[in-house]
């Protein structure tokens, strides 16, 4: 639905305070490319629905804990409503704070991913970044806790599950969540402190680290100022990639007259223009409680709540001057409108090539729309744009007027929905074709309908969607705030967006009795509606620099009106600045965030269920199942090893993987195919996945199928797979060439966005292991040049061409069916196991005995280990180092899981981010491989980053380290727990304990490495220091950066003795 659509853009424009990364270990380790197919389903006949009286049940228990209004009301909160949401099983009861006029929704249930949230109105008034700027600031410290990140000493030491904060562009968000009843108190006392009592508000250092100052070394140097902050460097970023440029000139353009017409996250030209005082006044004018809304989710003591609430809110008072409210764009009559914009783009990006960006968006109404046209309208973004064979995705691509998708669906969680569509990757001469082809399949669509095969998809995948409510790593509580934020932060019910059954009801009653349901929405709220904005974004291949060369001069012309006495202040403020960043909170302060002891701790390591059987499967078969409670879904996976595809085939192989539910098979177009994945499952999907294994020679590598369905389902689960597998069609030129296209176009995206993660694949491949070479082939930048061969093969070499890769794609599936080595791998109970597992069977024995014989891979030519400068179009650098400790003779110890999450949230945050100024520090210990690898991200810096790196042995040597007290030693094995015990829904279970058995991770070795957590010692840190300096003495160490050319430049000049190999890449 809405909800579902939006969901996967959720991050789009929202800006948060930490950067959302990869679980630990997945930094360069383990490689999992995945090529979704979008698609799923689910039929009516759920198996998930609880019976009515196990519903009356529970919902009478847990009403019975819910406070009487009598106690309510002695705590100060009138209770308004009060709701069984059957939807989710819980209570919710929305009160009102008397005193301050604030709301809270409490949320009673069963879930032991217990959520809070402070969500305040904050809509910007300029592009200066206010409400982002703020929402980093208020967790550096506050009344209570006056240290400098109480955000960070959560981070080191909390059980948290979740633990961010979000600026929209209405909106500040601020959310925690934890299994651990004492820990998700701790975490809500924080986060109400900082929010309503920050210290940054007085103090105007926080301001300028996170905001932005100029920082100058040398008075006698002004011509060496820089402007730096970790917001100003993260928005940076933001402008560096051409899609989210996109995305903000399009809504900006959308709504030129509210809230949503500036940029809230920051333009960095625009930060540079904001003064303290202002951002002082934003924080007294917005967080406030009467501004606010509360929300309380989970299985703790709802009474609890009222109570530590009330507390909080004790000294304010209802304010009635808060203006916050979204004022209404109004739909324009003057409309379509154009707009023509640039990009910053590389240099080998010529005016010719295929790099314009042209997206459409209207807006949709004038105000919130009602639920059941929301969910109508849901529904026809998923029917026109959801799966591959969805009309308005297909027509685009099979246009050939661009490479990709960009900036296409329903937006509605803002007040006014809009809905856009856009094509990437188009030539200059097509720019103009793009929207008479949207509109021409508009007016065909609103004409003709949708048939009704397509329409049961599109309801099943979405019913199961809504019903499965997996939201991954996302706590269920804080998925479930955003989605009734949507409504209540317009001052309308909370719990209307939390109801789905109804309308989705009353929609499947309309389709049924034969209306026309989607045709008129076409009509009404596209075509006949002139609110519409078309974006034309051409590449400038001079942006980048001219940007660059502009704040130069910026910063240059301030510094030259000073006088020396006032240069002398701005060095001294520098100097101010970076000593207080420095200079570590002494233990005594630290005290204040509290923090659960190693006494708390479960000294057990939590163990998953596993069972792997060999009996009456073919040879080297297994099948592994999981017997855990998942409420009647199956989920299944299908491993078939890679190890007989030949060395040259490899790169082919993630395209083989799309290949598998994208095109279609020799007994059913991909639309048909789709179809069936839509109506029969909730969603089947392929993908590669590659690791080392500790202490092999071979990497573990496979190609997964992975799927889920209800229990009835599961008989076309399995056909669909098996088919898929075997009868894709490997030579459907036009379709496989456009997936080429697409991925090449997605490589080029996270290159420029996420820079530190090709950084750090090729510096795993510079191991030259199995598994670094898979990764770096398969997804990484030998994967970007692949790529980019093939399209170009497939585009100027015809027939002939295609004819070789898809005789190339062929081969791959030989190599790859064969039930030796196979595994088939299912998650549910125990009963539906029993019922299922006959079909796991039948898979594996319809696959050949005989399958290909292994490949040599072993000679392959080695990719030449040094530093190398990667160069790409941006403002900010990724900067990665990686040093394998395992050569340098390290033994593992679990103490390397300590040091290496303190170092995350110590030395690197404090040098990489907080004085650097970069938006992200970390390193990552993968301990299958021995590669210890650094990264940064959206940084400012490239040798000062490598310098820090190169200081951690004398960091875990120095003072800071030897002075640590036994509370901090504490703090950072209880956070190192947190990580390890992270909660997970029943499917993250299940495949964990996959990965477990396929890294060969048993239970002995986990519960080793577990004691050895629970026992280190301080004197663990500088030993694990000194692995590290001894391994880059003997084996050494190399840099990757990517980087602007500019910066490269000047890295080679100033560090020759590096040696670096500069590459443009892009
Ligand atoms: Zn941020």
């Amino acid at each position: 639905m809405s909800a579902l659509a939006s969901l996967a853009r959720r991050f789009s424009t929202l800006s948060s305070r930490s950067v959302i990364r990869s679980a630990p270990g997945s930094m360069s380790g383990r490689r999992h490319v995945s090529v979704s197919a979008r698609s799923s389903g689910g039929g009516s006949s759920f198996g998930m629905a609880a019976s009515a009286q196990a519903v009356s049940e529970v919902s009478e228990r847990l009403l019975a804990s819910k406070p009487g209004v009598e106690t309510a009301l002695n705590l100060g909160f009138r209770e308004i409503s009060c709701e069984y949401i059957t939807e989710y099983g819980c209570y919710g009861v929305l009160y009102e704070h008397v005193k301050t006029g604030a709301q809270l929704m409490s949320l009673i249930c069963d879930d032991e991913n217990k959520t809070f949230g402070v969500v305040l109105r904050t809509p910007p008034a300029n592009s200066t970044g206010i409400p982002h700027i703020l929402e980093h600031s208020v967790l550096c410290g506050s009344k209570k806790y006056p240290i400098k990140e109480p955000f960070v000493e959560l981070l080191k030491g909390s059980m948290q599950t979740f633990l961010n904060a979000f600026t929209y562009p209405d909106r500040t968000c601020y959310p925690v969540a934890s299994t651990n009843v004492a820990d998700f108190y701790n975490l809500v006392d924080v986060y109400l402190d900082a929010v309503f009592f920050p210290n940054c508000v007085n103090d105007k250092s926080t301001f300028e680290q996170e905001g932005w100052h100029v920082e100058l070394d040398d008075a006698a140097k002004p011509e060496d100022a820089i402007y730096k902050g970790v917001v100003y460097n993260e928005m940076k970023g933001v402008y560096s990639n051409p899609d989210s440029v996109l995305g903000r000139d399009l809504q900006q353009a959308v709504y030129p007259d509210n809230t949503y017409g500036v940029d809230s996250g920051g333009d960095p030209k625009e930060i540079l223009n904001l003064t303290f005082e202002e951002f002082q006044d934003f924080h007294a004018k917005f967080y406030h409680p009467t501004n606010a809304r509360f929300w309380f989710y989970g299985d703790d003591d709802p009474t609890k709540r009222l109570e530590i609430l009330s507390e909080a809110l004790a000294t304010f008072d209802k304010r009635t001057d808060i203006e916050s409210k979204v004022a209404q764009q109004k739909l324009w009559t003057d409309g379509p409108k154009q707009l023509r914009k640039k990009y910053a783009a590389g240099a080998d990006e010529g005016p010719d090539g295929s790099k314009s960006y042209v997206a459409m968006q209207w807006l949709l109404n004038d105000d919130k729309l009602d639920l059941d046209t929301e969910l109508a309208l849901g529904f026809l973004d998923h029917l026109m744009l959801g799966t591959v064979s969805a009309p308005l995705r297909k027509k685009l691509l099979d246009s050939k007027l661009g490479e990709a998708l960009t900036a296409s669906g329903i937006e509605d969680e803002l007040m006014q929905p809009g809905f856009s569509v856009g094509l990437k990757g188009v030539k200059a001469e097509n720019m103009d074709k793009v929207e008479p082809l949207v509109m021409e399949e508009l007016r065909r669509l609103a004409s003709e309908g949708f048939d009704e095969k397509s329409v049961e998809a599109s309801m099943n995948t979405i019913e199961f969607a809504l019903r499965e409510n997996n939201t991954g790593r996302f706590p269920r509580g804080l998925s479930l705030m955003l989605r009734s934020m949507t409504s209540w932060l317009y001052d309308r019910d909370p719990f209307t967006p939390l109801r789905f059954e109804e309308p989705l009801q009353k929609l499947k009653a309309r389709i049924d009795a034969g209306e026309d349901v989607w045709r008129p929405l076409i009509q009404k709220y596209l075509l006949d509606n002139s609110h519409k904005v078309t974006l034309f974004l051409e590449p400038d291949m001079d942006l980048a620099k001219q940007t660059e060369e502009e704040e130069k001069e910026r910063v240059k012309s301030e510094m030259t009106k000073l006088s020396s006495d006032e240069l002398a202040k701005v060095k001294e403020n520098t100097e101010l600045l970076k000593k207080k960043q420095e200079t570590p909170d002494s233990p005594e302060a630290l005290k204040c965030v509290p923090s659960l002891s190693v006494a708390d701790i479960e000294k057990e390591a939590k163990k998953l269920p596993i069972d792997i059987r060999t009996d009456g499967l073919p040879e080297g078969a297994k099948i592994i199942t999981h017997d855990i409670f998942t409420n009647d879904i199956v989920y299944a996976e299908i491993l078939l090893p890679l190890r007989g595809v030949p060395k040259d085939l490899i790169p082919l192989v993630p395209l083989f993987s799309r290949c598998i539910f994208n095109v279609g098979t020799s007994d059913e177009s991909l639309l048909e195919l789709q179809q069936r994945i839509g109506s029969k499952t909730g969603g089947i999907s392929a993908s590669v996945f590659t690791s080392d294994v500790k202490g092999e020679e071979e990497a573990a590598s496979y190609l997964m199928v992975r799927g889920k369905c209800t229990k009835s389902q599961a008989p076309d689960l399995f056909a669909i797979a098996q088919d898929a597998l075997f009868k894709c069609k490997v030579d459907d030129a036009d379709r496989i060439t456009q997936m080429v296209l697409e991925s090449k176009a997605g490589y080029e995206s996270s290159i420029v966005a996420a820079g530190h993660r090709f950084a750090s694949s090729r510096l795993h491949a510079m191991e030259n292991t199995e598994a670094g070479w898979l990764g770096d082939s398969m997804g990484g930048l030998g994967g970007l040049f692949y790529n980019r061969e093939l399209a170009k093969s497939l585009t100027d070499g015809g027939d002939e061409a295609f004819a070789e890769v898809s005789a190339k794609l062929e081969q791959i599936r030989q190599a790859i069916l064969g039930s030796h080595g196979a595994i088939v791998n299912m998650t549910g109970d125990a009963a539906l196991l029993s019922e299922v597992t006959p079909l796991a069977e039948d898979v594996l024995t319809s696959l050949p005995a005989n399958g290909a014989p292994s490949c040599d891979w072993a000679e392959r030519t080695p990719l030449e280990a040094g530093n190398e400068l990667l160069t790409v179009p941006t403002q900010v650098n990724y900067v990665a180092k990686a040093i394998n400790l395992y050569k340098g003779g390290y033994d593992l110890h679990g103490a390397s899981y300590v040091v290496s999450k303190q170092l995350n949230v110590t030395w690197l945050w404090d040098r990489v981010r907080v004085s650097g100024g970069a938006y992200g520090g970390f390193c990552d210990f993968d301990t299958h491989s021995g590669l210890l690898t650094y990264a940064s991200y959206r940084d400012p810096n490239l040798l000062k980053t490598i310098d820090i790196y190169d200081g951690t042995p004398g960091h875990l040597a120095g003072e800071e380290v030897m002075e640590m007290d036994a509370e901090s030693l504490d703090k950072a094995v209880v956070g190192t727990i947190g990580d390890i015990d992270s909660y997970q829904l029943p499917d993250s279970k299940g495949y964990s304990s996959l990965m477990r058995y396929l890294l060969k991770v048993n239970d002995e070795k986990r519960q080793l490495r577990r004691d050895e957590i629970l026992s280190t010692s301080k004197e663990d840190f500088p030993k694990f220091g000194e692995a590290i300096k001894q391994a880059h003495e003997k084996v050494g160490g190399y840099v990757v950066a990517v980087c602007s050319a500019d910066a490269a430049k000047k890295a080679k000049e100033e560090r020759p003795e590096l040696n670096f190999n500069i590459k443009s890449i892009m």
